[in-house]
Formats: structure tokens, C-alpha cells, sequence
């Protein structure tokens, strides 16, 4: 771990990473990079990094644990081994127990659950790479995830924190604020300002407090902005692709090319139609038997009638050796038979 600066807050107002007082770190979001689960997010914040996976809504089991009016929320918050300097040992710990029960919570009264009962939604948070406020990252990318996942909130959550270095308030502590600040105070809120997490780390006075406060939700306003901005760019692209996509276009002129032609075609039967009717009309004026004759060739093909003719002409071959094979068996029974009968007069 580095040594704790002498200053956090320089001559100009400025911290160590070179942000003023109340800026946020660089956030950037990709939005379903696991396709296996039903909603996910890559996100990172400064050196955070942080990937949410979330499964559901699907039936819980085993069954004892369902609730009979809504659906159950888990939340798993782990760190991954080296996500840190010092490899973190492998599964739940104080730490990440409690970070889980607190996050599960700031999602507990946005995500409509009494439409799902019996069943679960399951949140993985994993942190890839750890730079100080791990759990609002995670918090501001489940969010996200959830959203992916299509699961009815009441509102996004967007979560940042708020400390203390050189007796001032700080937005969004980093690494070296966290560690070696007066104070941390996590918070989570939705878009009507209503607060699902808070914790606090240090000493603030009431004032400080309150000032804290309104500096959260400050960040978390920007915060949101950036995760609905993120998701309209996901959804607008995905609605983009369904209608125009580019592999598309070249078969659209295809079809108003085929169309054409069907119309050019229907357009020629009309006219043969009517060409035909005009025939028909002037032949029964005319009262003579070749009209009759040209309707019934209209009727059936030359083709047709040629077929019809090789097929009598078959038939004429085709009889000839069935009779001649009958005769001549018929003549070789009455053989056997004359034989047969000599053998006995012998
Ligand atoms: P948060 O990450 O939400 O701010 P903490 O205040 O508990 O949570 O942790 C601050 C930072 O300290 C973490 O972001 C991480 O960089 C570091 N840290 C936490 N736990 C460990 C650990 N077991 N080993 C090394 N560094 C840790």
C-alpha cells in the first residue's frame, strides 16, 4: 500500500488525479457482454473494473426458500483474487458478505418483485480490478444489468460516495482518499432522489453531513444520466439493426422488383383475358362449330392432346403380347393336358 500523501487537495483546488472536488471519475459502460446471462454490463470507473452478470427472473430452488408474493433478490458481490495488489482469498468474507446484503437491498424497493412470485433474480457482481469504491460501481452496473434483463423497475439506481480529505468534502473518492480519508459515506438513490443505500466510515458534523449529502446526489444525478445514456445507446442500436438492417437493404429492392413484375404479369393476364373474351364473343356471334373446336383446344393443350395420343398408342403395344401370351399359354396348357393324358393312355 503507498504511503499516505501529504496533501490531497493542491494550491489550485485540485486532488491527486487532478479532478476538482466535486467531479467524478471517467465512467465508461458496455452493456451485454455476457450472452449467456439475461442482462449484464461491463463497467469502469477510473481503475475500477467491474463486470454484473444478472439471471432471471427463473424459479427459485430449492422451493422452501420461494416467496409465495414476489420474487427473491440475490446479490453477490465478490472480489476477484487479483483485483487488488494482495491476492484476496477466494470466497465470501466479512467484507463481501456484508457489501452483498447492503447492495441486495438498494435494489430491493425499485425492482418490481410481486410480479415474479416464486422466483429468483440472481445479481453477480465481480470486480475485476479494485480502485476504491467498489460497491457503488457495482451498484451503478447491476443497475444497468437489471435494466438489460429487462426486469420492471420502479427506477434505475445510481449510487456514488462522498468523503473527507484535508477537512474537505470530496465526490467519488479514489484509492488513496478511501484509504487514508476522515470519512466515506456510500450512497445509493434512485431517480426521484430517494435514498436505498448509506453507510458511513469517519466522523462528519451534521453540517458536513448534509452538505455530503446533496454532493451524492449531485453525482449520482450525472451518474444516471450516463447509465440511461448507456442503455438508450444500446436499445436505440438494437432497434437500428431490427429496422434497417444493412444486409437488408439490397433484398428490399429485390422485393419491389419482384413486386413489379408480379403486377407486370397480373397486367398481361388481364389483357389476355380480355383479348380471349373478345374472341369467344365474336365466335358465338359467328355460330360456327371451329369456334368450338378452338375453345376446346383451348381447354386442352396440343401438348395434352399428343401426350393423350402416345398413351393409347402404348396401351395398343402393351395389349398385343398380353393376348398373344394368354394364347400361347392357353396352347401349352392343352399340351401339358394332351401329354398328360397320353401318359395315362399309356
Ligand atoms: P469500496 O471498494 O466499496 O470502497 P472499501 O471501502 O471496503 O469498499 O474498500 C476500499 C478499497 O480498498 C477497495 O476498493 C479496494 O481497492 C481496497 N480493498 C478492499 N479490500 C481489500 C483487500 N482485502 N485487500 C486489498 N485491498 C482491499
Amino acid at each position: 500500500m503507498s504511503d499516505k500523501p501529504e496533501k490531497f487537495i493542491d494550491e489550485n483546488g485540485l486532488r491527486l488525479d487532478g479532478r476538482q472536488i466535486n467531479e467524478i471519475r471517467q465512467m465508461k459502460i458496455k452493456i451485454g457482454v455476457i450472452s449467456r446471462a439475461d442482462g449484464s454490463c461491463y463497467l469502469e470507473w477510473g481503475n475500477n473494473k467491474i463486470l454484473v452478470a444478472v439471471y432471471g427472473p427463473r424459479e427459485l430452488h430449492p422451493r422452501r426458500l420461494q416467496k409465495a408474493d414476489s420474487a427473491l433478490i440475490r446479490y453477490r458481490y465478490n472480489m476477484a483474487a487479483f483485483s487488488v495488489e494482495d491476492r484476496i482469498r477466494p470466497g465470501p468474507n466479512r467484507r463481501s458478505i456484508e457489501i452483498s446484503k447492503v447492495s441486495r437491498e438498494a435494489f430491493e424497493p425499485v425492482v418490481m418483485t410481486h410480479l415474479y412470485p416464486g422466483a429468483v433474480i440472481d445479481v453477480f457482481a465481480e470486480v475485476l480490478q479494485a480502485d476504491a469504491g467498489t460497491r457503488t460501481a457495482a451498484i451503478n452496473a447491476a443497475s444497468i444489468a437489471l435494466a438489460d434483463a429487462g426486469i420492471p423497475m420502479k427506477s434505475l439506481v445510481s449510487s456514488c460516495a462522498v468523503g473527507k480529505v484535508d477537512g474537505q468534502l470530496v465526490l467519488d473518492l479514489n484509492k488513496a482518499e478511501d484509504n487514508y480519508g476522515d470519512a466515506d459515506l456510500p450512497v445509493a438513490m434512485t431517480q426521484d432522489g430517494e435514498i436505498t443505500l448509506l453507510q458511513m466510515d469517519g466522523n462528519l458534523t451534521q453540517e458536513e453531513f448534509k452538505k455530503a449529502l446533496e454532493m451524492c446526489k449531485e453525482g449520482c444525478r450525472q451518474i444516471m444520466e450516463i447509465q440511461k445514456e448507456a442503455l438508450r445507446s444500446k436499445f436505440a442500436d438494437d432497434q437500428l439493426a431490427i429496422e434497417v438492417p444493412d444486409e437488408m437493404v439490397e433484398s428490399i429492392d429485390i422485393a419491389v422488383t419482384l413486386e413489379d413484375v408480379v403486377e407486370e404479369e397480373r397486367e398481361t393476364e388481364v389483357e389476355a383475358e380480355a383479348s380471349a373474351e373478345e374472341i369467344t364473343k365474336s365466335d358465338a356471334e359467328a355460330g360456327s362449330e371451329d369456334a368450338e373446336i378452338e375453345d376446346a383446344e383451348d381447354e386442352y393443350s396440343v401438348e395434352d392432346l399428343e401426350e393423350a395420343d402416345a398413351d393409347e398408342e402404348i396401351l395398343e403395344v402393351e395389349e398385343e403380347p398380353v393376348d398373344l401370351i394368354d394364347e400361347e399359354a392357353g396352347n401349352e396348357d392343352e399340351k401339358v393336358a394332351t401329354e398328360g393324358s397320353e401318359t395315362r393312355e399309356q
